[in-house]
């Protein structure tokens, strides 16, 4: 799923915000609300203790980038930081979901962390893709002037 996101292979909204060497950045398509980013590596890799060198020396400074990047642009509470790449009982290409979450968000869920997560894909609720469209664009200007 990864991977067909990042080669067109599947629709994405949103397009790709932004990239470095050994990584790319693309909203979430899944209900997990709107600013909701993933940063994944362009290799196809399935363990975090298999990233190279590079791809792990990148890794820190994109994510403090990517959720300085989502807290402003919907002026969340708090930043989650997870990782969950585990799909039908095989590990999948990893991709960290950054997801910028609002005191709105919780009180609407009764829930934090992952429950709130949970809540969440029990819902259902996809962001409305123009308005992925409008906050992708807003992203990558910020990742631009960075
Ligand atoms: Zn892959």
């Amino acid at each position: 799923m990864a991977c067909e996101l990042s080669s067109g292979r599947r629709p994405l909204p949103g397009g790709l915000i932004h990239a470095t060497a050994s990584w790319l950045v693309e909203h979430c398509i899944g209900p997990l609300g709107l600013g909701t980013l993933v940063v994944k590596p362009q290799r196809h890799v399935t363990a975090v203790g298999d990233l190279s060198d590079d791809e792990a020396g990148e890794l820190g400074p994109l994510l403090r980038q990517t959720s300085a990047v989502v807290r402003d642009l919907v002026d969340a509470d708090q930043v989650y930081n997870c990782l969950w790449s585990h799909a039908r009982g095989k590990p999948v290409h990893i991709h960290y979901v950054v997801q910028p979450v609002t005191k709105e968000q919780t009180d609407r869920f009764g829930a934090q962390g992952p429950a709130l997560q949970v809540a969440m894909f029990a819902s259902g609720q996809i962001p409305d893709p123009a308005e992925v469209d409008r906050l992708a664009d807003l992203a990558r200007r910020r990742f631009a002037s960075a």
